[in-house]
């Protein structure tokens, strides 16, 4: 067995261990949370939040999971955008191809948290029914694969699922969509390497909430994947009580531009069942990002993306710079808040 698997089958699913790594939690309460929607990390993760608090949140079941009224099971409608089982075709040229449910942590403010951990049947049947659908759909142009996580699957069910969307002639970009390189660093070996690189151009975009979570092993994984030439993006989620504030996540963007990887998207958190306590008002996210734009490289800013429940898809939120118009007369602020007439 490879190392990347036997450190996941040590994975740890029973709440019973934590108090190994935490010591103040309420057990009792966590033990019930879990119940219904599982506890799940691998070690590195665990260890890591042991001694960074402020990620603890992103894995800890917490009994507000439990009280929330307000949530949907399937905020984004995906279900009802699905053809077939396994395919999201919402936008004219894309599709999102969900390939299983297995991830590296359960983020407890995760989209399709419904589906976690539960018994969902994946697998080259049904794979082979969604490549057949993309084949047959000639305006697919891009193929965003996630999950659950891609990067957990077997190498070669890995290379099946390339390799065929390689083939059909419209498909001209192929991206991934995962939490692997920061949450399970390990997993990114050389003979993982080896297989991505023969797909050349191949984009991978990362899912990132906090600074702690850029470690040595972290800035390894990301490194060795850009230099076997595998373009990196980054997916953050705006998360109350975890990155909701503009010094953290100014450190943690400069962080990922410092590792070789492009902040793509901010996403506002979905008003999914169970993951209320994590969510803020749309004003305060406008205004987070607000207060980075000028002061930080522009490379380092991403979209801040809100995706509109049921299935209305995502939409760009921007802070508004034009203040008045009169003829061909703008009133624009700058960075500063400065007002100019721009004609
Ligand atoms: C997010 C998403 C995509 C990709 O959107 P981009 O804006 O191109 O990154 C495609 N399909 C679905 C269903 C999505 O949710
Ligand atoms: S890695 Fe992604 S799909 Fe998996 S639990 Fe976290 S947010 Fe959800």
């Amino acid at each position: 067995m490879e190392k990347w698997k036997k450190e996941y089958v040590k994975s740890i699913r029973d709440t019973d261990n934590l108090p190994d790594y935490f010591s103040e939690l309420n057990f009792r309460e966590i033990r019930q949370v879990a119940e219904k929607y599982p506890f799940f990390a691998n070690r590195y993760y665990v260890e890591l939040a042991s001694k960074h608090p402020e990620i603890k949140s992103v894995i800890i079941p917490d009994k507000r999971e439990l009280e929330d009224e307000k949530g949907l099971e399937d905020p984004l409608g995906e279900e009802r955008d699905s053809p077939v089982p396994g395919i999201v075709h919402r936008y004219p040229d894309r599709v999102l191809f969900l390939v299983h449910n297995v991830c590296p942590i359960h983020c407890r403010y995760c989209t399709r948290k419904r589906i976690l951990g539960k018994k969902v049947n994946f697998g080259r049947h049904t794979w082979d029914k969604c490549i057949e659908y993309i084949k047959n759909h000639k305006e697919i142009f891009d193929v965003l694969i996630s999950g659950g996580d891609p990067l957990l699957l077997n190498n070669s069910d890995l290379k099946y699922l390339i390799e065929n969307l390689k083939k059909i002639k419209h498909v001209g970009l192929i991206r991934i969509g995962t939490r692997v390189p920061s949450a399970f660093p390990i997993r990114i070996d050389n003979d993982l390497i080896t297989l991505l690189s023969n797909f050349l151009p191949i984009y991978i975009n990362i899912h990132f909430v906090h600074p702690a979570e850029i470690t040595r092993e972290v800035e390894n994984a990301c490194l060795s994947l850009s230099g076997a030439g595998i373009i990196l993006g980054a997916q953050i989620v705006l998360l109350k009580g975890i990155n909701d504030d503009p010094g953290i996540l100014k450190v943690l963007l400069k962080k990922l531009l410092n590792i070789g990887v492009k902040p793509y998207a901010i996403f506002h958190p979905d008003n999914t069942k169970g993951t209320s306590h994590f969510r803020l008002d749309i004003e305060k996210g406008i205004s987070i990002i607000h207060s980075l734009r000028g002061y930080i490289s522009g490379m380092a800013i991403p979209h801040y993306m809100v995706d509109l429940y049921p299935g209305g898809g995502k939409v760009e939120i921007c802070y508004n710079y034009i203040k008045s118009r009169k003829g061909d007369t703008y009133g624009i602020e700058n960075y500063k808040g400065e007002l100019f007439e721009y004609r």
